[in-house]
């Protein structure tokens, strides 16, 4: 890896997120994409015949193009990548990596090769450059809300996909190692305390791990970002208090570095590595706080390899007012899940009630600070199985818990005239060992008869 062009890109975003005004972010935008645009359609064989004919005068005349979505992108993936990469072949690589747990090294020595799947069982699969995948760190660093008041920078990464092949970092103010999050927590905090790590980036599902350790970290973290999963507030608020520092969230999807936090704390989307377009569920375009946007549209404005334009994602966001940090980034208020989290109970008027997964995580976590983990799944739409991993540290016996959980979860659901049949276990969760990101959530979708 290149510290100084990581230095270089850590300056140029910051320029870009505290100096930019608006309509210098959309000028910006539209250049960007506008030069996507023309290089997809002269490498791409799918964009050249998709948007023949078409062409891109303002943000307006994007809007208009033809979107694609997951299903699409597989579908088209040998015409869609801009590298001659073959999904067969990669697809091969990707499940090989997966069974074997190795999730070192680049497919031809020159791409991270991501792997998400969706509910039906259906696989993404993402192409990175091995050049853009050595610089996100400092993207990371730049968009993570950190300043140079915080130096020195002594980051220990917890990575769930450890393909990058990431170098640690040893310069003089910062310094910067990795670990697979499958390291075990003892592990964890030894190499914590050892280096005397100030700032830990990981997945808030391996936080939630480390809550019973918090007391052995012999020096106090002094920030931790959280990245890969949503952070419900009460969860952020609860690892504040526990580790006793500031917790920031990166909002990043195999599909781009959608959002991160400012010095403020508050997240907002890059609108320089991303375009966002969000719809109601009239398909009106969302550009303010108050309606959930409940289609989103993705382009990622960095990675020409496999083009994502237009991409269609199940995020569903609400937008907040702007940020005291100045910054003319568009603020998310926040994450709601996303749509195949979303739960779909019968009411007693016999209506589909939609439950989103913050409220659910809501009343779950903050029933008891023992709930270390939970899993919720549907199994019919009026039939919840929950399962929770119980901390015994406190007084609580954790049946004891189960049973104030349930009386909670009834109480909530009623309020929305849900009767529904609760079936609580205690278990232990483990988070998965694969690539696969964990899932709290397993809905049915809003059909009735969607019983698969
Ligand atoms: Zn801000």
């Amino acid at each position: 890896m290149n510290l100084l062009q990581g230095i270089r890109d850590y300056r140029l975003l910051n320029r870009h997120l505290y100096r930019f005004s608006d309509e210098q972010i959309r000028a910006y935008q539209l250049s960007e994409l506008q030069k996507l645009v023309a290089f997809s359609m002269t490498h791409s064989r799918f964009y050249g015949d998709l948007y023949e004919g078409l062409s891109v005068g303002s943000l307006e005349d994007f809007r208009q193009l033809p979107s694609i979505n997951k299903q699409i992108m597989m579908d088209h993936f040998d015409d869609i990548n801009t590298c001659g990469l073959k999904l067969g072949a990669v697809r091969d690589y990707a499940v090989q990596k997966e069974l074997h747990g190795d999730y070192l090294g680049y497919y031809q020595d020159q791409y991270v090769i991501g792997l998400s799947s969706g509910t039906s069982g259906n696989k993404g699969i993402f192409v990175t450059p091995k050049s853009m995948t050595e610089r996100l760190p400092f993207v990371f660093l730049a968009r993570s809300g950190l300043s140079s008041k915080d130096l020195p920078f002594r980051i220990l990464f917890l990575l769930r996909v450890f393909s990058q092949g990431f170098e640690d970092i040893n310069a003089p103010l910062i310094r910067l190692n990795y670990l697979s999050t499958m390291t075990p927590v003892d592990e964890i905090i030894r190499q914590i305390n050892d280096d005397h790590i100030n700032i830990l980036m990981a997945p808030p599902s391996l936080v939630r791990q480390l809550l019973p350790w918090a007391g052995t970290i012999t020096r106090p973290l002094r920030m931790i970002v959280s990245y890969a999963e949503v952070l419900e507030k009460e969860e952020k608020e609860r690892f504040q208090r526990t580790f006793g520092t500031r917790v920031v969230e990166i909002y990043q999807a195999s599909e781009g570095q959608i959002g991160s936090a400012c010095r403020c704390g508050n997240l907002h989307i890059n609108e320089d590595l991303v375009f966002i377009e969000l719809y109601d569920k009239n398909g009106q375009l969302v550009d303010r706080p108050g309606p959930v946007g409940t289609k989103m549209f993705l382009t990622n404005l960095i990675n020409t390899a496999q083009p994502l334009i237009r991409y269609e994602m199940n995020d569903l966001i609400q937008l907040g007012e702007s940020c005291p940090c100045g910054s003319s980034f568009t603020v998310i208020d926040k994450v709601l899940g996303r749509n195949d989290d979303v739960l779909y109970l019968t009411n007693k008027n016999r209506i589909l009630q939609p439950v989103y997964p913050d409220l659910m995580s809501r009343w779950i976590v903050t029933t008891s600070d023992s709930i270390r983990e939970f899993r919720v799944s549907q199994i019919s739409h009026s039939r919840l199985e929950i399962t929770i991993d119980v901390l015994d540290s406190t007084g609580e016996t954790r049946a004891a818990v189960a049973e104030r959980l349930r009386t909670r979860l009834t109480d909530e659901l009623s309020s929305y005239g849900i009767d529904a049949d609760l079936d609580i276990r205690i278990e232990t969760i483990r988070l998965p060992e694969t690539m696969a990101k964990y899932k709290r959530f397993m809905g049915l979708g809003p059909e009735l008869n969607n019983g698969s």
